[in-house]
């Protein structure tokens, strides 16, 4: 490697001096375990300073420039002001906190730089036996079928098209949608559902008003009577219900809805269930929690996302399809210059590329594959269920408090509660718990995420972290009930 090449002057994007660029890489690997092992030290978030904002409104670099100066700037502007995602106290949105096989699955994704469209190569193999992994975890047959994709977002696209499309009975990749069924073809999920379901059947060209959303109980699980009395009532009226979307573990409660029961209601009435288990479904892994994922097994398609439970390095889901014919079918199209072989590189029978909008896809498998085989699934599911624990126990400290209280039942790792000295309004106790959020952010302190129940704007714990400790609650509570009484 180190030889120099035989014509010096033959550009290429190659560094100059080899030894000058690997020294630099070791030093970056240095760089990444101090920043990764030291991450506690470090302020959670801190806001961009002016300097660095500027520095982001340069215009394009005309120039070569020596890659030591680069990643100078890039340690100076960029690697400060991160997300804040890779720290014990980090429960915003739902994210996980990545893993160092995580980190060195997707930079030899990168060294190697396959492109999993298809072809007869190492990588194709390894996604493929993620996916099998993925559907032992979850229960689906052998014959399923599946595909990891960027995120939930996509999964849930991926399986609502397939579901649109085995279910209205016409060839609609030929057709697009009839005219008679444009503005009638329903799904039904909670009043919980994620928005990116929405996205996904506008996209889909059944419009958002095809998403019929049913009320929730009081522990924020789907209503099966209404969701039944509305699906008959739709198909009275002339419409064309078709799918069902379940959620275990909804993104404000981590509420999980009865699948067995969803599962039942799909076959009485001959409907696709689909399960955003973005949060919920790798939470197989915890012997706790299993059980309350019944059903389960019992969908046409789940959608999982691996970058949060499971701690990937972002961008990583998964769906998985029951029928694998009906998956290839909404996505196979194979023009000349994607013909196979049956020998050589192109051969090959499934390409990942006939399930799925991608056509070049990255070699997300590696880091999942590195991640599970180094600490097998028995240790996720002991983190999984001791973020299910700690939620319990942020739920005993809010109880034992009388200025603290939860404003919905825990859900899987999902708290959501606020501060409440008695006597203020709804409005006021709104403004002061979103101070209180906003504070523990300015201050460095925690990141808690937020939403608002019933128009109770809470704060929201979501632990989806593998380095969280029970003191880390302890610091937040604290801080909380500090913020409370300054700020009140
Ligand atoms: C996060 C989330 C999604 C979206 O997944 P992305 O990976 O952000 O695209 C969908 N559904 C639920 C329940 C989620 O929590």
């Amino acid at each position: 490697m180190n030889e120099k090449t035989s014509d010096e002057s033959f550009e290429t994007l190659d560094p100059k001096d080899w030894e000058k660029s690997r020294a630099l890489m070791h030093q970056m690997v240095d760089d990444a375990f101090d920043y990764v092992s030291k991450v506690r030290d470090r302020k959670i978030w801190q806001d961009m300073p002016p300097e660095t904002l500027e520095s982001f409104t340069t215009s394009v670099p005309r120039q070569p420039n020596n890659a030591k100066a680069v990643y100078e700037d890039f340690v100076q502007h960029v690697l400060p002001y991160n997300m804040g995602n890779l720290h014990p106290r980090f429960w915003a949105w739902y994210m996980g906190n990545g893993t160092i096989s995580g980190i060195m699955g997707d930079f030899w994704a990168s060294v190697m730089n396959p492109n999993l469209g298809g072809g007869n190569h190492a990588a194709h193999k390894v996604e493929e036996q993620v996916i099998n992994w993925m559907k032992e975890i979850i229960g689906f047959p052998e014959t399923a079928s599946g595909l990891l994709v960027s995120g939930g977002s996509m999964a849930n696209f991926t399986g609502l098209a397939i579901a649109r499309n085995a279910k209205c009975g016409y060839d609609i990749r030929k057709e697009g949608l009839r005219p008679e069924d444009s503005g009638k073809m329903r799904v039904y999920a909670s009043s919980e559902i994620h928005s990116c379901n929405q996205k996904a059947l506008e996209l889909l060209g059944l419009g958002a008003d095809s998403l019929q959303k049913i009320p929730v109980n009081a522990d924020y699980t789907i209503n099966l009577e209404a969701l039944v009395t509305q699906i008959k009532k739709d198909w009275e009226i002339g419409l064309r219900p078709f799918c069902v979307i379940g959620t275990p573990g909804t993104v404000n409660t981590g509420a999980i809805d009865d699948l067995n029961r969803l599962a039942d209601i799909c076959e009485a009435e001959d409907l696709w269930f689909h399960l955003d288990g973005a949060i919920g479904a790798i939470a197989m892994l915890s012997p706790e929690v299993k059980s309350q994922l019944a059903g389960i097994e019992r969908a046409h398609s789940v959608a999982l996302d691996l970058h949060k439970w499971l701690h990937m390095p972002f961008e990583s889901g998964c769906v998985l399809v029951k029928d694998q014919k009906m998956h290839k079918d909404t996505f196979s199209l194979i023009p000349e210059y994607l013909a196979k072989n049956t020998r050589g590189i192109a051969s090959g029978d499934n390409w990942f590329s006939e399930y799925g909008l991608q056509l070049s896809r990255r070699f997300r498998a590696l880091k999942v594959w590195m991640s599970l085989k180094e600490h097998g699934t028995e240790r996720f599911g002991r983190m999984i269920t001791r973020n299910v624990e700690q939620a319990h126990y942020l739920g005993t400290l809010i109880d034992s408090h009388e200025n603290l209280e939860l404003i919905a039942p825990i859900g899987l790792d999902i708290v959501c509660f606020r501060y409440n000295p008695g006597g203020l309004t709804l409005e006021a106790l709104n403004v002061l718990n979103k101070e209180i959020k906003l504070q523990l952010e300015e201050r460095a302190i925690a990141l808690p995420g937020y939403t608002t129940l019933e128009n109770s704007y809470c704060i929201r714990v979501a632990i989806a972290n593998h380095r969280s400790t029970d003191e880390d609650f302890d610091e937040l509570v604290k801080s909380v009930l500090e913020l409370g009484k300054e700020l009140h």
